[in-house]
C-alpha cells in the first residue's frame, strides 16, 4: 500500500470463495446461492466480490436498480434480483435490464409488465412486516400473478427478523411458508423457493429451499456470537499512524477531555476517524487497534479524521506504521463483531458504514483479480 494512503481495507479473494464454498457444502447439490453483494457487498467492493463469487452463485442480490447497475459486467452474466421494492419511476430500467424485480403484489408486478416482460420475486410477510403480501391474501394474488401475460415468477421469498434468536417463530414462519410456497407451486411448476439469510443457513433444513440468500457468512462473519463456523473473515481494515507524540502526566485527550493522562504516556495519532465509518460509539469503550501485533487502546474519544491510541506496550512506533483496526496482526486478531459488541451495534453495520475515504485493495496473496484502476 502506498505510503500516503491513510486508511484501506484488503480483501481475500480466497477467503470469499472459501466461505462461498462452505456454504455450498451446507446446503448440498441441487440448490442455488443467491449471493448478496448489496451495500457495495456489505463494504468488501460489489463488482470485486461479484467476480470473486460468480463461478458458484446462480443470482446476485442488490438492494435497488443503481447497485445492480454497477455491479453490471462484474455480475459475470448471472441474474441480479432486486431485493428492496423500487420507486414507480425505477420500473422501466428494471424491466429494461432483465433485474427480478422483488414485488409484494399481483398490482406492482402488472405495473413492470407494462414496460415489458418481466420476472419477479413475490415476496411473502411471514413476520418481518416489512415488504411483502400479507399471508392470508397470498392465494388470491398467486391467482391474479398467474392470470398476468408478461409476468413470469422466477421466485416465491420470505425473510426471517430472527433466525439468530426466536428458534420457535421461525419455525412457525417456515411453516407458514411452505404452505404458501406449495400451492405457488400449483400455479408456476419450476418456482424457487427461498427465505434463508446467514442465520437461517446456520439453522440448517434446505429441503424446501431451492436458493439461499447469504450475505454476512460470504463475508467470513457469523451472524450470531454463539456460532463459529469455519469462515474466514474476508476483509482487513488498516490506518496509518500519522504522528508519535509522548504526553505529559496529567494531558487530557481528545474532545471533551474524558481521558487524562496519569503519567508520562507514549501515544501515536492514527488517521482514522467516524467519517471513515470508526465508530464514534467507539470512545471510551475500551477499544483497540493494533500496531506491531500489540493491543493499543483507543484514547478519549473517536474524532472525524483522526484517533489517538496509547503506545506504551509497543516500542519503535513511527509515522507511516499501520495500525489494523479489524484483521490479524501477529498473534492478535480484531473482528468486526468484536468492533460492533463495543460501539453497541452489529457487524452489518460497522463493514457497510466504511465510508468513502477508504481505500480498497486485493490482500496480498488473496487471488483476486482487478485493474488497479478499477474502483470497487
Ligand atoms: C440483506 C439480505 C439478506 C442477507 O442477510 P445476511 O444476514 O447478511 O445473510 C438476505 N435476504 C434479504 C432479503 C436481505 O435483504
Amino acid at each position: 500500500m502506498e505510503d500516503t494512503v491513510r486508511t484501506w481495507v484488503e480483501v481475500d479473494g480466497e477467503a470469499l470463495r472459501h466461505n462461498l464454498a462452505w456454504v455450498r457444502r451446507q446446503i448440498g447439490p441441487g440448490r442455488g446461492i443467491l449471493a448478496v453483494v448489496k451495500a457495495n457487498a456489505y463494504g468488501h467492493g460489489g463488482r470485486l466480490v461479484a467476480r470473486a463469487l460468480a463461478h458458484d452463485t446462480a443470482v446476485f442480490g442488490v438492494a435497488n436498480v443503481s447497485e445492480a447497475i454497477e455491479l453490471g459486467d462484474a455480475a459475470g452474466g448471472r441474474d441480479i434480483m432486486l431485493l428492496s421494492p423500487c420507486f414507480p419511476a425505477e420500473r422501466r430500467v428494471a424491466v429494461e435490464r432483465g433485474f427480478i424485480a422483488t414485488v409484494s403484489s399481483a398490482d406492482e408486478a402488472a405495473a413492470f409488465a407494462g414496460f415489458g416482460p418481466v420476472r419477479v420475486n413475490f415476496k411473502i410477510d411471514t413476520g418481518m412486516g416489512r415488504a411483502g403480501c400479507n399471508a392470508q391474501s397470498a392465494g388470491p394474488e398467486l391467482a391474479r400473478l398467474a392470470g398476468l401475460d408478461s409476468v413470469r415468477v422466477h421466485s416465491i421469498s420470505t425473510h426471517l427478523p430472527c433466525a439468530d434468536g426466536d428458534s420457535g417463530f421461525t419455525r412457525h414462519q417456515l411453516e407458514a411458508f411452505q404452505e404458501i410456497a406449495a400451492s405457488a407451486r400449483q400455479f408456476f411448476p419450476g418456482v424457487l423457493r427461498h427465505s434463508l439469510n446467514s442465520a437461517g443457513i446456520l439453522l440448517g433444513g434446505f429441503d424446501q429451499a431451492d436458493l439461499v440468500r447469504p450475505g454476512l457468512l460470504l463475508y467470513g462473519v457469523s451472524p450470531t456470537p454463539d456460532a463459529h463456523p469455519p469462515l474466514r473473515p474476508a476483509l482487513s481494515w488498516k490506518a496509518r499512524v500519522v504522528l508519535t507524540r509522548v504526553l505529559p502526566a496529567g494531558s487530557s485527550v481528545s474532545y471533551g477531555r474524558d481521558f487524562t493522562t496519569s503519567s508520562e504516556l507514549p501515544t501515536a495519532i492514527v488517521s482514522v476517524g467516524y467519517a471513515d465509518g470508526f465508530p464514534r460509539q467507539l470512545s471510551g469503550r475500551g477499544a483497540c487497534v493494533l500496531i506491531r501485533g500489540v493491543r493499543c487502546p483507543v484514547l478519549g474519544r473517536v474524532t472525524m479524521d483522526q484517533i489517538v491510541v496509547d503506545t506504551r506496550g509497543v516500542s519503535g512506533v513511527e509515522s507511516g506504521d499501520v495500525a489494523v483496526l479489524i484483521g490479524q496482526d501477529g498473534k492478535e486478531c480484531l473482528t468486526a463483531n468484536e468492533m460492533a459488541d463495543r460501539a453497541g451495534t452489529i457487524s452489518w453495520d460497522i463493514l457497510t458504514g466504511l465510508g468513502r475515504r477508504v481505500a480498497h485493495v486485493p490482500s496480498p496473496g488473496g487471488g483476486m483479480a482487478f485493474a488497479s484502476t478499477e474502483s470497487p
